[in-house]
């Protein structure tokens, strides 16, 4: 594009800014005006044994949400929060609970809902770490684990409740989870919480909440509709989004492989499995049959892989996330219940064995690699009459999509 243009002509329009760097420090954002970025935590305010917690953690300097949301949710306003995945949002939910929280007063004041167990689990650990040293007690409420454990977990007295809606709801019509001195609402994928399947559940539990509620929504995507609702339960929020061309990662190299025919897909993943396990890789699949059958299929081609999705029990579920967190196992085969928020650093292959169904899962399934900065490949198969969809994703978010090169391995 001709940049360097005279003094009087007009800037060129159709030219479109290419985001120069990729860190997770220094991205741009459409603020809500009055919102300032603040470059070190310091600043903000933070009580010191938190703040230990967090350079205990390993966090040196803010990333560029974290550096604009943080003062307003500490603040007590409510705030709706976008930015690119892996860009520490869900980091940032931890430790503005911890520092919103009256340590001494041992009743539930902050409420984290998660569209998945997993997700909620991890925001719990990441709290506890954190808010080590200003001994926060926090507890998730999900489902497939044990009531009673709940129920002694809760009358025991915790501060914050990081939850699936179900189990969460369930909880406070037992008058277990008491929600009295709630004053924090945070819903983390909130596009995804109030989308159809989750819209009534949150509804549900939002009724027993205090009238003088702090509300936070979180996500990488926030469509339109989404954000039009968000009037009915938020009061004059501070917004700090993304523009949707600014939302795939620089850092996440994305390319397809043309299969033709579903049957190809197989050969061309025994093909890349060298390349999977390079560091650690997840496959996703549109169904919990096909990851069953893919599985299945890859053992009996003598392929190490380990899969996870939504039927199985909570234990296996938690088996596995163990060993692939730990890196025991390198491939994971799942489903979209891996699409959102989990975080693992390692990770830096995507497969869409299948493409997504919607564009925001994209961004969602991409986004599990390049994690804070890291490097990521994204490789999606497309049958014949799936390149239109690919080609939709590529013009909705302005990146592009390459068809894969022989030398994929050397980019991770
Ligand atoms: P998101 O919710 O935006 O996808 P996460 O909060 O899950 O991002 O964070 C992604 C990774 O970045 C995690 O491994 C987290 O520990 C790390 N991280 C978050 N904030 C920081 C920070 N300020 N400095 C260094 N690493 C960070
Ligand atoms: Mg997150």
């Amino acid at each position: 594009m001709a940049e360097a243009a005279g003094p009087s002509s007009p800037p060129p329009i159709l030219a479109k800014r290419r985001r120069v760097t990729n860190a997770p420090e220094d991205l741009d954002f459409e603020t809500t005006e009055g919102v300032k970025a603040i470059a070190s935590f310091e600043e903000m305010g933070i009580e010191e044994e938190l703040l230990r917690g967090i350079y205990q953690y390993g966090f040196e300097k803010p990333s560029a949400i974290q550096q604009r949301a943080v003062m307003p949710i500490i603040q007590g306003r409510d705030v709706i929060a976008q930015a690119q995945s892996g860009t520490g949002k869900t980091s940032m939910i931890a430790l503005t609970v911890c520092q919103r929280v009256e340590t001494s007063l041992r009743e539930v004041q902050a409420l984290i809902l998660s569209p998945t167990r997993e997700l909620a689990a991890q925001t719990e650990k990441v709290i506890l770490a954190i808010g080590d040293f200003i001994n926060i007690q926090a507890h998730s409420c999900i489902g497939g684990k044990s009531v009673g454990e709940d129920i002694r977990k809760l009358e025991h007295g915790v501060h914050v409740v990081s939850g699936t809606p179900g189990r969460v709801c369930d909880m406070i019509k037992r008058r277990t989870l008491r929600t009295r001195n709630i004053k924090m609402l945070v819903l983390d994928e909130s596009d995804e919480m109030l989308s159809r399947g989750f819209k009534d559940q949150i509804y549900d539990v939002y009724r027993y909440l205090p009238p003088e509620l702090q509300v936070v929504l979180i996500s990488a995507t926030l469509p339109h509709e989404i954000l039009e609702m968000t009037s009915k339960f938020m009061t004059d929020p501070v917004r700090i989004l993304v523009k949707r061309d600014e939302l795939t990662l620089e850092g996440i190299k994305q390319f397809f492989v043309a299969v033709e025919r579903e049957e190809w897909k197989f050969d061309t993943l025994c093909d890349l499995y060298d390349t999977l396990t390079i560091t650690q890789a997840v496959i996703f699949c549109n169904t919990k049959r096909k990851v069953d059958w893919l599985t299945e299929k890859m053992r009996s081609n003598n392929f190490t892989v380990s899969a996870m999705h939504g039927d199985m029990p909570q234990k296996e579920r938690d088996a596995i996330m163990t060993e692939f967190r730990a890196g025991t196992t390198r491939v994971l085969i799942t489903t979209d219940v891996w699409a959102r928020g989990i975080d693992v650093q390692q990770v830096s292959l995507v497969i869409n064995y299948d493409l997504p169904n919607n564009r925001e899962l994209y961004i969602h399934r991409i986004g599990r690699s390049g994690r804070y900065g890291r490097k990521g490949v994204a490789i999606n198969f497309v049958k014949s009459d799936d390149i239109k969809i690919l080609r939709d994703i590529e013009q909705y978010y302005s990146t592009q999509i390459d068809e894969m090169p022989m030398n994929v391995a050397d980019l991770i």
